[in-house]
Formats: C-alpha cells, structure tokens, sequence
C-alpha cells in the first residue's frame, strides 16, 4: 500500500495506474477509522482495479472550532486498517495541499441544504462540497463511496456531480452498525462507556418507530421518537425530522411519497451524533 501526502506525488502514480488500464474506486474519510469505513473500502476493493482513500480533517466543512480540535486523529492506526484490507493508495495531505489558497468558492444546492444539517451546521455543506469537488479533481475516480450514515451528504454529493456534470459514478452504502445496533462513528470515541451505553436508545427508539409508523400518523411517530429519546437525561434531540428520502423535504403523511427517511441528531453530553432510518 502506497501513503502520499502531496497532490503532485499521488496524480504521478494514479496516472501511471491508469497508463495500465486501471480503474480507480475511490472512498473520502476524515480518518478515526472503523468497521463503517472499512465497508466502504471493501466495496470499492471488489468494484475496481484500485482503491484509493484519503484521511482528511477538512476545516471548511466545521462551523465549530472545538468540534474541528477534538475530532479523534490517528493516523498510523488508519494506515495499518487500510493495509489489512488491502487497501492500495491512502492519500493523507495537508490542508495546504488540499487548499493552496483560501477556498471562496460558494455552492448553492436548493433546498437541500435548506434543512436539517443544514440548518443546524451553516456553511457545513458547502464546506463538504469544496472538499469533494477538489478531492473529486485529484483523484479523478471513476466511482466514489459514501455512507448512508449521513444521508444528506449523500444527497448534496449526488446533486453536486450533477450540478457540476463531474464524471463520478456515486455508490451509497448501508448504515454498519455495533451488535446492540448503534450506528459507528468516529465520534463514538468521544463518549465515556457510561455515555456509550446510554446512546444506545438512538438507534433503538428508531428502530421500533418503524413498528409504529405502521398504525401511526408522522407526526406521532416524530412526537414520540423525540420524546423517548429525551427521557434519557444525557441525550438531547437537536431535530427528528422524517422526510422524503430524494428532496430531504419533511413529509405530512406516509402516502406522500415512495421513499421516506427519518433523519435525527442528537447530542450526548458534548459528542453530536447522528443516525437515520428508513421507513419505505
Ligand atoms: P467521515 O470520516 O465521518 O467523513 O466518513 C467517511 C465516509 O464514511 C462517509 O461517506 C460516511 O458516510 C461513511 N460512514 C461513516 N460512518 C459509517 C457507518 N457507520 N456506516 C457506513 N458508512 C459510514
């Protein structure tokens, strides 16, 4: 497995790969890895030639300070999952590799950014943008991987190539989850074993809404998803919004379209962690 840390050093070998015929798959991370990054990296491993994955902690996509200083950092351990899956290229660069100069440029996806995440991190997804539309430009993957974890990213990345007609095939990849059902983040190391333990209700209060969505209306389903989740005094519901899976629009009732998503984010103690379930 290669590791570079410059853009000029990375574009000579991938051109050379490509020089062979290579087709290159190619998964972003900020690092802090865990099994929810390594699905993405298997998948890419048995869809290409070459796996390429970059560890990056991109400010502009932080709208708080002490959120960016404490995101866990580790490389070497990163490096060392990566080999073991076999991964073949890790691009780790600094953040004047990834901007020489200050990035201004400013996207505008509609309402899509208008909601949820959106609302709540302003400037998060336009920062998500800069960093993918540049990583997207050095990379030149032919298939880019990314978590249904966090779903709207997903869908500001897919409005991006389109927007922007980037030739980059995006794959969606289902939630990985801990065995009692929690959803894995890096952020996760962030949480003392007691907070840990308790976190647990996010994903399982979601996961019985789903049995009540079948005789409850939306609103009662959002009612009491937050509800429940707040009764545990160390969490504390920043939005549950059920919304329809392609525009991340709220929904008024469960006929009102074919696919439909709850998207929740819920602080414990300091860490912000968010999840989502589908309903259809
Ligand atoms: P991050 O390092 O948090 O920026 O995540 C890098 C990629 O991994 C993103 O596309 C995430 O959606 C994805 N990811 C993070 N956690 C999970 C998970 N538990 N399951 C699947 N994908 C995930």
């Amino acid at each position: 497995m290669k590791v570079y840390k410059t853009v000029a050093g990375l574009q000579r070998h991938l051109n050379e790969l490509r020089q062979k015929g290579a087709q290159i798959g190619f998964v972003p991370t900020m690092g802090a890895l865990h099994d929810g990054h390594l699905s993405l990296v298997k998948r890419c491993l048995n869809e290409n030639n070459i796996c390429v994955v970059s560890i990056f902690v991109n400010p502009t996509q932080f709208n708080n300070k002490t959120d960016l200083e404490k995101y866990p950092r580790n490389l070497e351990r990163d490096i060392n999952l990566l080999k073991s899956v076999g991964c073949n290229v890790v691009f780790a660069p600094s953040v004047k590799q990834i901007y020489p100069k200050v990035d201004k440029r400013q996207f505008d996806f509609g309402p899509l950014d208008k909601v949820m995440e959106g609302t709540y991190r302003p400037g998060h997804f336009n920062g998500v943008a800069q960093v993918v539309s540049r990583l997207f430009d050095i990379v030149a993957p032919k298939k880019a991987y990314f978590g249904e974890k966090d779903f709207q990213q997903l869908a500001i990345i897919r409005e991006m190539v389109k927007q922007y007609h980037i030739p980059v095939e995006i794959i969606g990849c289902p939630i990985v989850r801990e065995k009692d059902g929690m959803a894995l983040s890096s952020r996760n190391e962030r949480l003392s074993a007691d907070e840990r333990k308790r976190a647990v209700k996010i994903s399982q209060t979601l996961f019985k809404s789903v049995e009540m969505a079948k005789s409850h209306s939306v609103d009662e389903v959002k009612k009491w998803v937050i509800d429940t989740i707040n009764e545990e005094a160390i969490l504390e519901v920043e939005y549950y919004e059920i919304v329809n899976s392609l525009t991340m629009q709220s929904v008024n009732s469960w006929n009102d379209c074919d696919n439909i998503t709850g998207c929740i984010t819920v602080y414990c103690g300091e860490v912000r962690l968010i999840d989502n379930i589908q309903y259809k």
